[in-house]
């Protein structure tokens, strides 16, 4: 019985229903959040090894569900990505992301980058210009502004995705390659991209001191930046033992909960204006 070919498709599809179901559910609330002011940014810190100081801010977007609570992004930015959505939320993120950096830009406090998350999919040749509209939109410096991008935006078209990097540099805004060594891409391209910093993935942060591999590979990562003239930051940094290694090894700055989560604008500036420092 078990083997009957009719049965299993049956079970299959309604399988399947379910979770296209659930897609749908979550894409058409998704719509809908983005015109009802449910999606937000927090902010969570970047500390220069050297000097301690504050020297960025990544925009990581949550949903504020009116049943759900908050949504974390890993639960409906696959999706996006997948329906296309991505375009609309990101141009979201990108608008919202300069509105706070232009508010901090004009309180006067030492500057920083506001780093953004990008997606493959939203890393198209509109994209410059609309990152130049912005910037004037909000009067906000670019060097103010930062791109995460990852291994997946330059497995595509390699000239095509050259060109787009080098309109976005040329307006002054930095670009660094997110995840950097869980992809499969091939390391040549380091060379070729107006690249600024690399973002060593937390899967190898999480590791270090007790895995040797974790150690070797970030340790590798790290000398390899410096002699790129790379910038490099590791994320996930959980422990002082990691901050230890980090900075023994040349690396230039940490992000993760060894010094604050992702906060809320209003959290991150109070931290801000008591002189926050590694
Ligand atoms: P990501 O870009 O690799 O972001 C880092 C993730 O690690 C964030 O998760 C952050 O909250 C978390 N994290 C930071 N420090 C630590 C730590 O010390 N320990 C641990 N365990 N986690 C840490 P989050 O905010 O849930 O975001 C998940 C992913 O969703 C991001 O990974 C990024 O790929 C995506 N994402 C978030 N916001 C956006 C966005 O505005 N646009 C796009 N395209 N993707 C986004
Ligand atoms: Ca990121
Ligand atoms: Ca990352
Ligand atoms: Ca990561």
């Amino acid at each position: 019985d078990d083997a009957n070919p009719d049965r299993s498709v049956a079970f299959y599809s309604q399988d399947m229903n379910k979770g296209m179901q659930e897609r749908m559910r979550i894409e058409s609330g998704l719509r809908h959040a983005l015109g009802n002011g449910e999606l937000v940014l927090y902010y969570q810190p970047k500390f220069e090894i050297a000097s301690g100081r504050l020297v960025g801010a990544e925009a990581l977007v949550r949903w504020m569900h009116p049943e759900r609570g908050i949504v974390p992004p890993g639960e409906f930015i696959p999706l996006a990505e997948t329906t296309g959505l991505i375009v609309q939320v990101g141009e979201w993120v990108l608008e919202e992301a300069c509105a706070q950096a232009s508010i901090w830009q004009r309180s006067g406090i030492a500057p920083f980058r506001v780093a953004v998350n990008v997606s493959a999919r939203e890393f198209t040749p509109s994209l410059p210009e609309r990152v130049a509209t912005t910037l004037r939109r909000y009067q906000l410096d670019p060097s103010w502004l930062e791109l995460e991008i990852t291994e997946s935006t330059l497995m595509h078209d390699v000239d095509r995705v050259t060109a787009i990097m080098d309109q976005i540099t040329a307006l002054g805004v930095s670009l660094s390659l997110d995840d950097f060594g869980t992809g499969f891409s091939s390391l040549s391209y380091l060379k070729r991209f107006p690249i600024h910093t690399l973002k060593i993935d937390r899967s190898f942060t999480m590791g270090i001191p007790a895995d040797g591999s974790d150690c070797a590979i970030a340790g590798t990562i790290i000398s390899m930046a410096r002699q790129l003239c790379l910038r490099v930051i590791a994320e996930g940094v959980e422990t002082l033992d990691q901050l230890a290694f980090l900075r023994g090894a040349g690396c230039d700055e940490v992000q993760g909960y060894l010094y604050a989560a992702p906060l809320p604008a209003y959290a991150f500036e109070k931290a801000l204006r008591e002189n926050w420092a590694l």
